[in-house]
């Protein structure tokens, strides 16, 4: 049986091995922290002992990896699936439009959806629609303009338009604002949301914290086929010879015993592992990294009727109800990122009062988390550098959300990314 190290507990890593186990490879994962999940986990909190993320999760319908992941480790039951779109906008005047699908004559449910999205003026509307069904006619890779922002203003869509309706999806999907981010990566999934079918463009929730749904299945199919999970030990250094990985050294103990390695960690990780090929460090001067801010909010005499809210204009993008407690999400956060905990909590609280009528007596208690370097920024320059799962050296794969899948920093990108280099191994090894 050969045997795969692979180096990295986020999800990439984890998809990675369990499709390697699954194809009768042996394999080891090496994880630097105490803990898997990488930029996607949950934690106790101590002072009420819910179970809480380090950031809220929205995966979608369209999330064809994931979901087949989440089927494999045995916990696709643990998500909240809806069978259309529906999404609910709140504005500061704390009224509220539903951009919301019927279940029958698709595609063109869609365009009657948005055709009844009463955020916006008739005409805006009409624009939009237009604009959708040239959507669906284009090729990603035909659009020549910089940025979403030109593209969108090349295609008649106001700044009214893009307050109400893009920027809300782009910011959500690219954590990244719309005159950084690429029109192509946004367009692809603008198709992939909208033209693949009713679920596709539905909000996928998990039910439990997402150690639960990703970590501890996977955990317990490595105990169940004999495989290895180490935890706190660091992948430091490589030694190639002839074209391919002969060692590594870890912060504990030198490994010489596998036939493949792949490295399922983030672009920032792989500077700091000595004795890679040199093209594999200058990704990182290409792509640069954006923040997300998240602040769960303990309430009492105080209760949402849905699942989820998007405000308009506001600060804050998406409100999600745990019913005992909200958990807030700020993208394309870098602005707040020095500000302290509670400048924070004063934003997000005063824009609460305003969208939600939430006030100060109906808050227990709240967690700021902030994420630095949450996801890397889509634009176009990201698109030449983000590498394939293969390297120049034979035997070393790449894994994560930043290699070359043609989606933004996402799980279903890191899903995609360790399936990717778990088959081409597999293929590999039948040559
Ligand atoms: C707050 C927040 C909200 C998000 N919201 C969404 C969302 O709504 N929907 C969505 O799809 N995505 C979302 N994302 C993005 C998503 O979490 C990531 O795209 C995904 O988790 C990345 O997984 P990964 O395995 O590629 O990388 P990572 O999760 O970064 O995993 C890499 C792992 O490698 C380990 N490692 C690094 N170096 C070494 C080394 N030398 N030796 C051993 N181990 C090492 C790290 O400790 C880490 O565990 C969000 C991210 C954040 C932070």
């Amino acid at each position: 049986m050969k045997k795969c190290l692979v180096i990295g507990g986020g999800i990439a890593g984890l998809s990675a091995a369990t499709y390697l186990i699954k194809n009768n490879f042996q394999v080891e994962l090496i994880e630097a922290s105490p803990k898997l999940g990488g930029r996607a986990y949950s934690f106790s909190d101590k002072v009420t002992n819910i179970t809480l993320d380090n950031g809220q999760h929205i995966l979608m319908g369209c999330y064809d990896e994931t979901l087949k992941f989440l089927k494999m480790i045995g916990s696709y039951n643990q998500l909240k699936l809806h069978k259309y779109l529906d999404v609910s906008f709140i504005d500061e005047q704390q009224a509220e439009y539903n951009l919301k699908a019927n279940l029958f004559f698709y595609p063109l449910n869609i365009l009657s959806a948005l055709l009844k999205y009463s955020a916006l003026s008739l005409d805006e509307r009409i624009r939009v629609i237009l604009f959708a069904i040239k959507l669906f006619f284009t090729n990603p890779d035909s659009i020549k303009e910089e940025n979403i922002k030109q593209w969108l203003f090349k295609n008649l869509q106001t700044e009214k338009i893009n307050k109400a309706l893009w920027e809300i999806i782009a910011v959500g999907a690219l954590n990244s604002s719309l005159d950084k981010s690429s029109p192509k990566i946004f367009a692809s999934i603008l198709k992939k949301i909208f033209f693949s079918g009713n679920f596709s463009s539905t909000i996928v929730l998990p039910k439990v914290g997402l150690s639960e749904l990703f970590c501890v299945p996977t955990e317990i199919f490595f105990d169940e086929t004999n495989n290895k999970i180490v935890y706190s030990e660091k992948l430091m250094e490589v030694s190639i010879e002839n074209e391919r990985v002969i060692k590594v050294q870890t912060s504990k103990r030198e490994i010489t015993d596998f036939d493949y390695l792949i490295l399922a960690v983030p672009f920032f990780g792989i500077e700091k592992i000595v004795g890679l090929p040199v093209d594999l460090y200058s990704v990182g001067k290409g792509l640069s990294y954006s923040s997300i801010v998240g602040c769960h909010i303990f309430i009492k005499d105080f209760q949402l009727e849905k699942d989820f809210y998007a405000l308009l204009n506001s600060t804050v993008h998406w409100v999600f109800n745990h019913k005992s407690h909200l958990t807030i999400v700020i993208s394309d956060s870098d602005y707040l990122i020095s500000k302290s905990n509670e400048e924070i909590k004063r934003i997000i609280f005063t824009e609460l009062q305003k969208y939600l009528g939430l006030e100060e007596l109906n808050i227990l208690s709240s967690k700021i988390i902030k994420e630095k370097r949450a996801t890397f920024i889509p634009d176009q320059k990201s698109i030449k550098v983000r590498p394939s799962v293969k390297t120049s050296v034979s035997n070393l794969l790449l894994a994560g959300d930043w290699i070359q899948t043609e989606l933004p920093a996402t799980i279903e990108s890191a899903v995609l990314s360790g399936r990717l280099a778990a088959e081409t191994i597999v293929i590999e090894d039948e040559n």
